[in-house]
């Protein structure tokens, strides 16, 4: 039975594929074919898989100290004994080749086997036991995941359409390693950070569809039209045609923006703009170079901590950094500061202790009271920016004691360094998110002692407006153009430009061509996005006159009236 669904469109283009239901990421992982001449290949990434695992488990238990808990190394022996267990470390590769299906699958197939034999057992005890074996498989499957098939993208889930109940960003950010054509949620709101992963992946994607999950069927074929908002089930075959006919027309469009990339970002009136990529990931700037990316606004290090239970040591988030800043090219490279917390869970299982999380101990105050945690990532911040253009940032700020203590963390990291003869970027730049209306209000000050200011418009419209960016019953009323948020915003710029500092927006809004004129017309000259939207932003400031914009900017501020502000946005676009 054909079927229409109607959500909120999170991330545009047109998928046509196959439904894949999903109900938690790292155990409900992908399934897909491995092409026959592959599967020793894959047999070969499990059997690597299961000895990383089995070296990391021994390493640790080699370095427990004598006085260490005794359960402490039965459990690990436990875990040991569990992976070594014929029905996890060979049969998934006896079941990969027989099934030419991926290795991840495979494992997780023999999992389900397991658990469902212990929930079996009488013993209470025992019984327990199968947390072991799923946190064992976890491992495994973080490694491949960490470690892709090299099945060609066309053979393999390019064509599927993952329909959850709700990912979290840690969920998501594990689709960076596997091609999906799009994705679909029952919740969810257009800023959450899940949101701004689909528009990273560049993928199609609508949320808040309600009843997705138990309406759509395994297997069913969907149309995912993620420009308006509409899922078809079961499509009949003019409707299907019609939206191939759109998909070719969206690719046409996506196409001739392309030819934009090398063009200077300057408009008609010869004001430059700066094009920067957001990112969440090092590989990300593959794609951030080719759309032309400036340099790299936001890096979000977040998800370098996430879907793991130990933390990124100062080594490896070095490197991560350092790779960034190298293959910008001198381009820079604005690292936030850790900006963990609210939706931003660095397990999806973590089970929420706080009422409150968006107002709890997240970004820089966790980071603060985790002094240990910030020394170690500004060290190799630090350590990274000898080798590129990298400036810090630091999410979430409040007040100015908090700003000065944060300050004086980066000396510290910096003394550290300098006694240890460790060569970094002595004058390196400190800029801070403005993201909490007490420091747009407050921007001024907080202009005066930072090198720059990045206005977090996501979290700002939502601390402004008390609507929860993640929650779709109130996502209705998460409206940019709302005159605070508007007055903010320019109150930032503002403040900015008096204390001769740079100002860029790096939420969702400085991605949204429809709002890139009103911008401009505020005065914003650094916009930092992800890629995917560049080319569509550029495309806008070429066409655009800023001294006209200003006049009109200065008239929509002046409305009070929400409603007023919509109409006369559009007539700002089309002028
Ligand atoms: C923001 O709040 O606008 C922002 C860019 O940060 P994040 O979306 O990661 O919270
Ligand atoms: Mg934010």
């Amino acid at each position: 039975m054909s079927f229409t669904m109607h959500g909120v469109g999170v991330s545009g283009g047109i998928a046509i594929g196959r439904a894949h239901l999903v109900s938690h990421a790292l155990l409900e992982v992908a399934h897909y074919l491995i092409p026959e001449a592959l599967v020793p290949q894959e047999v070969q990434r499990f059997n690597d898989a299961i000895a990383t695992v089995r070296d990391d488990l021994e390493s640790i238990r080699s370095q427990l100290t004598p006085n260490a808990p005794a359960e402490l190394s039965s459990f690990i022996n436990t875990h040991l004994m569990i992976l070594a267990d014929r029905s996890l470390s060979v049969l998934p590769a006896e079941i990969i080749t027989s099934e030419f299906c991926n290795a991840e699958w495979a494992l997780k197939l023999q999992m389900d086997d397991l658990v469902e034999q212990f929930e079996k057992i009488d013993d209470d005890y025992l019984r327990e036991r199968k947390q072991d074996v799923v946190q064992v498989v976890e491992r495994v499957i973080k490694v491949l995941l960490g470690h892709p098939s090299q099945v060609p993208v066309e053979e393999q889930e390019s064509a599927i359409i993952l329909v959850a109940h709700d990912l979290s960003p840690a969920d998501t950010i594990q689709f960076k390693h596997h091609k999906f054509a799009a994705f679909i949620t029952d919740v969810g709101g257009a800023t959450s950070h899940t949101a701004i992963l689909a528009r990273s992946l560049n993928i199609p994607s609508i949320v808040a569809l309600q009843r997705a999950r138990v309406l759509v069927r395994d297997g069913e074929l969907i149309i995912v039209d993620g420009n308006q908002g509409v899922v078809v089930v079961n499509p009949d075959k003019d409707t299907l045609a019609e939206y191939h006919l759109r998909q070719e027309q969206f690719e046409l469009e996506q196409q001739k923006l392309k030819r934009l990339k090398s063009t200077r970002a300057v408009t008609l009136d010869g004001t430059t703009v700066e094009l920067l990529a957001n990112i969440e990931v090092p590989s990300d700037v593959t794609k951030a170079k080719a759309a032309g990316a400036t340099g790299v606004g936001l890096y979000r290090t977040e998800f370098l901590f996430m879907n793991r239970r130990d933390m990124p040591d100062e080594e490896e988030q070095y490197l991560a950094y350092r790779k960034v800043a190298e293959s910008m090219k001198g381009l820079p490279v604005t690292i936030r500061t850790l900006d963990i917390g609210a939706d931003k869970e660095i397990n999806p299982d973590t089970v929420r202790t706080c009422t409150n999380p968006a107002l709890g101990l997240r970004a820089i105050r966790l980071c603060l009271a985790e002094p240990l945690i910030f020394h170690t990532q500004l060290r190799a911040i630090l350590r990274a920016s000898h080798y590129g253009n990298i400036k810090i940032l630091i999410p979430m700020l409040s007040n100015l004691a908090e700003l000065r203590q944060t300050l004086q963390m980066v000396e510290r990291a910096k003394l550290s360094l300098q006694k240890q003869h460790i060569p970094f970027k002595q004058d390196i730049q400190v800029g801070g998110m403005i993201e909490i209306p007490a420091a747009a209000i407050c921007a001024d000050a907080f202009a005066k002692e930072l090198d720059f200011l990045s206005i977090g418009t996501n979290d700002l419209i939502q601390y402004t407006l008390a609507i929860d960016r993640t929650d779709d019953t109130v996502s209705h009323l998460y409206n940019p153009l709302h005159p605070a948020v508007l007055n903010l915003i320019l109150n930032t710029i503002k403040a900015a430009m008096r204390a001769g500092k740079e100002v860029s927006v790096c939420g969702e809004m400085a991605g949204d061509p429809t709002l890139t004129r009103l911008l401009l017309g505020f005065g914003l000259r650094h916009f930092s996005m992800h890629s995917a939207q560049i080319l569509a932003v550029k495309n806008q400031v070429l066409k655009s006159d800023v001294p006209q914009l200003m006049h009109s900017a200065r008239k929509i501020l002046a409305t009070q009236e929400i409603d007023k502000i919509e109409p006369m946005l559009q007539k700002l676009n089309l002028s």
